[in-house]
């Protein structure tokens, strides 16, 4: 069977209040909602708008989740694709799906192209040579980087991108037309942190007895992804002790989990 090319989401319904926190980055982008909606507005004094722009922060943090509001509260689509996806790929194929992406974004123009884990494509190239380096990945960056710079004014397409890495990331995408703009995306502190739990309950059959104060107390350094894990954690042992509903006790034991699943995972990496 023939790899899937790349998702494309026509009707987005996420939208910011999806997006717990993140005060700062929604208001950065909703910058780029405008542009979606009332180009005109911004170009009619001869302005540009801009291309592309990265977002920048730890992994979980909410950035593909933000970049899917963009395009719900634009109402545009929303074509996707992840860095990773072009590891190992056949010589040629990673570029050709980049001309196929960007071909029908511009024919839904406006609309959203999301890059995640752009690193895995965007490294700076050329480090790779005394290996013989991965030819088939900078042929895509390449491909990504005439698609940016070959826009025409005639469509309204923005190419958000994300990463933890922006550090390796090759410099000719930030170039002026290209990422020029960094959103960053950053773990969120103790108010945050409720503010995701309050999202991640909303599904949820809760007792009076959860204290969300306490947990965002007890959950420093977990990621909105983290918080989200914790909260369906919590209803399944919830359920395995055939409960009538998830109990504060039940979001205790489901951070002593996922702790513990944290602390492993990092003896593994080191
Ligand atoms: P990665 O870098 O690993 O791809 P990411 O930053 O793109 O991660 P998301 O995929 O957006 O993170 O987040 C994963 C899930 O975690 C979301 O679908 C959502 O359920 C939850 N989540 C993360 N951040 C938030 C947030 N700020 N508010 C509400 N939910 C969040």
């Amino acid at each position: 069977s023939k790899a899937k090319l790349f998702d494309k989401d026509q009707k987005v319904k996420t939208s910011f209040k999806d997006v717990a926190g993140l005060e700062g980055a929604k208001e950065e982008v909703q910058e780029i909602v405008d542009f979606l909606k009332s180009p005109e507005k911004y170009t009619s004094l001869g302005g540009k708008i801009p291309k592309g722009a990265l977002l920048v922060g730890p992994p979980g943090t909410g950035k593909t989740l933000l970049a899917k509001a963009v395009a719900g509260e634009a109402g545009v689509p929303f074509f996707s694709l992840s860095g990773s996806d072009f590891v190992e790929m056949f010589v040629g194929v990673g570029a050709s799906r980049v001309r196929d992406l960007f071909k029908q974004a511009a024919q839904k123009s406006p609309s959203i192209i999301f890059i995640d884990e752009i690193d895995a494509i965007g490294r700076a190239r050329g480090k790779n040579s005394m290996t013989g380096g991965n030819d088939e990945r900078e042929n895509t960056l390449n491909q990504l980087l005439t698609e940016m710079d070959g826009f025409g004014t005639d469509v309204n397409v923005i190419v958000l991108a994300a990463t933890n890495r922006a550090d390796v990331l090759d410099k000719a995408l930030m170039r002026a037309g290209r990422f020029d703009r960094q959103i960053y995306v950053d773990l969120p502190d103790l108010n945050e942190r409720k503010e995701i739990f309050e999202v991640h309950i909303k599904p949820l059959k809760l007792d009076k007895d959860v204290d969300l104060e306490f947990l965002a107390q007890q959950t420093p350094g977990f990621s909105g992804a983290d918080i989200a894990n914790l909260c369906n954690e919590a209803a399944l042992i919830a359920a395995r002790n055939s409960k009538k509903a998830v109990g504060h006790q039940d979001f205790l034991d489901a951070v002593d989990r996922i702790v513990g699943g944290l602390e492993k995972k990092n003896k593994i990496i080191t």
